[in-house]
């Protein structure tokens, strides 16, 4: 049985956004991107927004509460009823507990259906990768100055939107980003080993290889 219940772990810039919207659109499950989500109720000037704003222009995790609160809404929402592809949650053990406690109240915890997928990537190519990175505006498409540029400097290629770079994307809170996922996240690899969701997948080389990998696991 393919497996559609799918949380990625991995280091900023691993590689999570462009391998869970790719997946997204081939197997037709919503991609809940954490992120893209806290950057949203920025946009929108939400009070979670302001407060998840102070954390995220610090490298830090936004707290837990509130973090679980949008995507667990999201996990039991109708567009997800035939599984999801979770992208940045959940990033510390005390997140993870939360959504066993919540698919464990709804009968899910022990889905078969359920994956975890950690993305191993050599750390040096990491911040190269994300003073390199730019997004578009308008349809969240990933590129990479060096490796992925655009066609047209500055204009996505795939819809003409404008491309910028994330505020959180330069050397000294990367740095921060970096030391907030080895305290906080790496844990989480041993947390779901324990539980038999883990695998591991090589993300060093081409996405299209990585996808490929992504794609033999899931299956
Ligand atoms: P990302 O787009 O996944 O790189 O996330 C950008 C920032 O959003 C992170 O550096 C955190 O500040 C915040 N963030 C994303 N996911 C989470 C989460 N699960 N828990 C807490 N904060 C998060």
């Amino acid at each position: 049985m393919i497996k559609s219940e799918m949380i990625f772990l991995g280091p900023p810039a691993s590689g999570k956004g462009t391998q869970t919207e790719k997946l997204s659109k081939e197997l037709n499950l919503p991609h809940i991107d954490t992120g893209k989500l806290l950057r949203a109720e920025i946009e929108a000037k939400t009070k979670e927004g302001k407060i998840a704003k102070k954390f995220m222009d610090q490298g830090q995790l936004v707290p837990a509460q509130l973090v679980a609160q949008i995507i667990i809404k999201k996990i039991f929402s109708q567009e997800a009823q035939n599984g999801y592809i979770l992208d940045g949650f959940p990033r510390s053990i005390e997140q993870a507990e939360i959504l066993e406690k919540a698919l464990m109240d709804a009968g899910k915890a022990n889905s078969n259906k359920r994956i975890v997928i950690k993305l191993l990537v050599d750390r040096n190519s990491l911040l190269e990768r994300i003073v390199n990175r730019r997004m578009c505006k308008n349809c969240n498409k990933i590129y990479n100055l060096k490796t992925f540029p655009p066609k047209i400097n500055g204009i996505c290629d795939a819809c003409g939107g404008k491309l910028y770079q994330r505020t959180d994307d330069n050397e000294e809170t990367a740095t921060k980003r970096f030391d907030t996922y080895n305290k906080e996240t790496a844990p989480l690899a041993d947390y779901y080993r324990e539980k038999g969701f883990l695998v591991t997948v090589n993300a060093d080389g081409e996405p299209s290889e990585v996808y490929q990998e992504i794609l033999s696991k899931i299956k």
